[in-house]
């Protein structure tokens, strides 16, 4: 346990109707107290004023909850006051308990205690960021799973696997005289190769559904880029933030395809210049496209394709791209059949064909042969790089296993695969990298 008590304003700053400043530690109790004119106890919300121990001078009108150890979400003494939300009374509400002997929270210090403290693992601390930060319902329902512990669950099992097979190995170093059947190390070790083999197979989709992926939407003038974006906007829920382009001249957008979040990155707005360079604003294209994970080309398929439609496709270049040809509610006249790339018929202007080329867009990013819904998907880098060192490690257990090597060899891989899957859950892991994942938290968290 800490000997300091922290806290932290656990609202985001601004105008609300509540806020929260919450303090975890021994002192807790006390300090709130100490500011705090009505009575606390466990799991009761409190009413009273919220006053300066200076000057008894009241800051606020508050509700305070006090919840003892070990049952709270640091499993330290917490108490959480609110009160009313604005940037003034939380900040000096922070201000007298830090006063009265609190410490100000480091970002993601509430959710790094509860891992210390052991009530969470590390794969449920990471999963805590992904509930706050999700964009898409997907990535929630992955992000809630993880919280629950799904993942620790999977590798908790491998990990008892690999550590069974160590205590046998080191039994039989130190029993050289006994049978041996080479078998008995065999089987479970394919076993769990097997197990880690299944879990690495939909990380990729993981990755996507709770990272995202960048989509350039590129075309010359009038094709319809604008619109399409527009219509991928509006189709389904999706935290939609609009955020300046990487150039001026870019519009980046958040669209929600399929659970998956795709910043889809608009060139459009390019000027009618004539340089052909300038109106079909290469410069441009070529840097979003060089930025983005996919391409969606826009061409207008109810006039004949022109040597601009070409000298932007040309910039696609090894980049997985879709074509949209678009205004197929007019007459086709368009000849798309030597684009190396799938083409979906949309008329931004109906909606025709825009859920298809939602299910292209979805399939484009996911590694084909889509997992079943309540599968354990893997979507943390982290994760799977651990997962595919240890995956690396077993099946070099295995081959010297298999090549009758002394016992040695393999419980150095076996070792090894140990420590890479116990960084998933934190049981092997640095300072610096809890540093790296709880620094990504908000202060208040
Ligand atoms: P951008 O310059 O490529 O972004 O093209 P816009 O989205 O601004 O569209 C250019 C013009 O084409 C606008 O007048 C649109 O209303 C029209 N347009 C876009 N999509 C379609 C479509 O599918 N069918 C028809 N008939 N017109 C469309």
């Amino acid at each position: 346990m800490y000997q300091d008590t922290i806290a932290a304003i656990s609202t985001p700053v601004g105008e609300g109707g509540i806020g929260i400043v919450r303090l975890s530690g021994i002192e807790a109790h006390s300090i709130a107290q100490r500011v705090f004119s009505g009575h606390l106890s466990d799991r009761r919300l409190s009413y009273g004023r919220l006053l300066d121990p200076d000057n008894g001078q009241m800051i606020d009108e508050v509700l305070v909850s006090y919840m003892a150890a070990p049952y709270t979400y640091t499993r330290e003494d917490v108490v959480e006051i609110n009160c009313h939300g604005g940037v003034l009374p939380l900040q000096r509400i922070l201000e007298v308990v830090l006063k009265c002997g609190a410490r100000l929270a480091n970002p993601g210090e509430f959710t790094l205690r509860a891992f210390l403290n052991g009530r969470i693992d590390l794969a449920q601390a990471e999963a805590v960021l992904d509930i706050i930060q999700a964009k898409t319902d997907m990535g929630l329902h992955l992000a809630t799973k993880g919280l629950e512990g799904h993942l620790s669950e999977a590798v908790g099992a491998i990990r008892n696997e690999l550590m069974s097979m160590l205590a046998y190995l080191t039994a039989r170093i130190d029993f050289p005289e006994d049978e041996i059947d080479e078998r008995d190390i065999l089987i479970p070790l394919e076993k769990s190769l097997e197990k880690l083999q299944q879990l690495l197979s939909h990380a990729d989709d993981g990755i996507v559904y709770r990272q995202g992926v960048r989509m350039a939407i590129v075309g010359k003038p009038n094709v319809g880029k604008s619109s399409i974006l527009n219509k991928l906007l509006r189709q389904e829920r999706a935290i939609v933030t609009s955020v300046p382009g990487t150039t001026r001249d870019t519009i980046e957008e958040v669209a929600n395809i399929r659970g998956i979040p795709f910043v889809l990155v608009d060139t459009a707005g390019i000027t009618h210049s004539k340089d052909l360079v300038e109106s079909l604003g290469i410069e441009r294209s070529r840097n979003a496209i060089g930025q983005a994970d996919v391409v969606l080309a826009v061409i207008d398929a109810s006039k004949p394709m022109t040597k601009e439609d070409r000298a932007i496709t040309a910039l696609v270049g090894e980049k997985n791209a879709l074509v949209a040809a678009n205004k197929c509610d007019l007459p086709t006249k368009a000849n798309v059949r030597d684009l190396p790339w799938e083409v979906v018929s949309t008329s931004a202007l109906t909606g025709e064909g825009v859920e298809e080329l939602q299910t292209r867009m979805a399939d484009i990013v996911l590694g084909g042969g889509v997992a079943a819904s309540d599968a354990l998907l893997v979507s943390i880098p982290r994760h799977k790089d651990a997962l595919e060192r240890a995956e690396k490690s077993l099946a070099q257990a295995l081959e010297s296993a298999k090549a009758v090597m002394p016992d040695d060899f393999v419980t150095i891989d076996l070792t090894a695969a140990l420590n890479a899957i116990g960084e998933i859950t934190g049981e092997t892991v640095q300072d610096e990298l809890l540093d790296i994942i709880f620094s990504q938290f908000c202060i208040g968290k």
